[in-house]
């Protein structure tokens, strides 16, 4: 029997769907090379925003209309939407044959054997505050990995769903998660992603570290930067990233970690969602334009080459020309080398979905556009300020668009494309000089 996950979403699914993947194939099944090819098929939807929802269930849809021509596919959904909706979902797609919850992934297996028994229609949804599955498996075939460190999130900004639909803050144990690097290294892998939806919160809510690991040979005390240390330690892991943070985070010691240990990226995915401290405090953010500049700032005078990326959010409610303005400047004034930017859209039972969602969608669209129009200019502003540089990047392999070219990442996050040597392998680190920039990548020569 072969699979195939369609996965939408934040990396935090990335990392649910290839561990599912893995436990999958442990269990005797396949992967399919193209999900035509395959028997079994899992949706890991996203509920963020409402147009998320829709693709995943438009998916699901069409997913389920193939099986009129071929009645033994099964077809699963995991995920965000799949806790959020419960039973429910088989109402919207009744030929789905089951469902499970964030919090449940490991019961996927069974369920599969479930159904592959006759059943239909089922599913395994615990409650969020319920103790969460964290499977330790991985299915990445290049040398990059994802590690999920801290599951849900306390935060409850007024416009988010994630805590509904995944939970409380919970940390895992330190010794799990060393364990779990230390056994990706010895399989090959290089760089390992800490994921946390907060993730400097690390063990700020229950306890990560016991009293006869290993202390802080750098005298960390942060739980976060003791298991940043601990991770570069690790041999064979040599570039180490973590998202998504919060300026709240950026602590003295966080700054001293990324600057002086050598395999942490300069490198920090920090959201700031809206530059007016109205909107902010409208959004229980629980920081202003002043704290977010401050954060970067202590960041970039510690490390010169520090890159930055962001999430934002446009059409908030209440949202007035001179809030968006505000963004606008705070963009410029933060510099940021890539930015999502995203239109606002009402989540159930979120405390913003009770305000009157009165920027219309016509003024969300103008706004979405005007701050990616502003972006690339400064993506290709600050892309150019690298140009006769030396980068080190590791390399992924052949590029998707010329397979004559190669790419890979530089420490920070840019993607970078050159013409190989005969010899270079992916997973190696090269040192490239960059001779040309376009607003999100990178050209450059091999040095060695
Ligand atoms: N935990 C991260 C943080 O605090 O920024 C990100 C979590 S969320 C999965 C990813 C991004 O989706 C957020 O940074 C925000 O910009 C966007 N987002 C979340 N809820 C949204 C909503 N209701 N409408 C539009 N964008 C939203
Ligand atoms: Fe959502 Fe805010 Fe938590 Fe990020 S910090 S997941 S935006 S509630």
């Amino acid at each position: 029997m072969k699979f195939s996950i369609h996965t939408y979403g934040c990396q935090m699914n990335v990392r649910d769907s290839d561990a599912v993947a893995a436990m999958l194939i442990h269990a005797g099944y396949q992967q399919a090379v193209t999900e035509d090819d395959a028997d079994l098929i899992i949706v890991n939807s996203c509920s963020v925003r409402g147009k998320a929802e829709d693709k995943a269930l438009g998916k699901l849809g069409l997913l389920c209309a193939t099986k009129r021509e071929r009645p033994d596919r099964k077809i699963g959904v995991m995920g965000c939407m799949a806790q959020r909706l419960g039973e429910k979902i088989f109402t919207k797609v009744p030929l789905l044959d089951f469902s499970v919850g964030t919090r449940r992934c490991a019961a996927i297996p069974k369920l599969v054997a479930r159904v592959l028994n006759g059943e239909k229609n089922i599913f395994e949804i615990s409650d969020v505050e319920a103790q969460p599955d964290v499977p330790d498996s991985h299915n990445e075939s290049g040398h990059c990995a994802f590690v999920t460190i801290l599951l849900g999130c306390n935060r409850r900004c007024a416009y988010c769903i994630v805590p509904d639909v995944r939970g409380p803050e919970l940390s895992r144990p330190a010794r799990e998660i060393l364990a779990e690097i230390t056994e990706l290294a010895s399989q090959g892998i290089r760089e390992v992603t800490l994921l946390g939806q907060s993730v400097m919160n690390y063990g700020l809510r229950n306890q990560v570290w016991e009293k006869d690991d290993p202390a802080s040979t750098g005298g960390y005390h942060e739980p976060f930067t003791r298991l940043l240390e601990a991770v570069a330690a690790i041999p064979g892991i040599c570039r180490i990233r973590f998202t998504s943070g919060h300026p709240s985070g950026c602590t003295d010691e966080l700054v001293r970690a990324m600057s002086t240990l050598p395999q942490i990226c300069h490198h920090l995915h920090l959201p700031f969602q809206a530059g007016s401290n109205r909107i902010l405090k409208l959004m229980r953010r629980g920081y202003t334009r002043e704290m977010y500049l401050d954060a970067i700032n202590r960041l970039r005078t510690a490390m010169p080459d520090f890159s930055l990326t962001t999430d934002v959010i446009v059409g908030f409610p209440g949202e007035s020309e001179s809030d968006f303005e505000e963004t606008r400047s705070l963009m410029e004034v933060a510099n940021f080398d890539n930015a999502f930017i995203f239109k606002y859209s009402p989540r159930p039972g979120t405390p913003a979905a009770e305000m009157d969602d009165d920027v219309t969608e016509a003024e969300k669209m103008r706004r979405n556009q005007v701050l990616l129009a502003d972006q690339d200019i400064r993506g290709q502003r600050n892309n150019e300020a690298l140009i006769d540089t030396v980068q080190e990047v590791l390399v992924d392999g052949p590029s998707l668009r010329n397979t004559e070219r190669w790419s890979g990442r530089t420490p920070g996050n840019k993607i970078a494309v050159f013409t190989p040597t005969a010899t270079l392998r992916p997973g190696t680190l090269a040192r490239i000089r960059i001779v040309r920039a376009a607003p999100q990548t990178l050209y450059g020569e091999i040095l060695d």
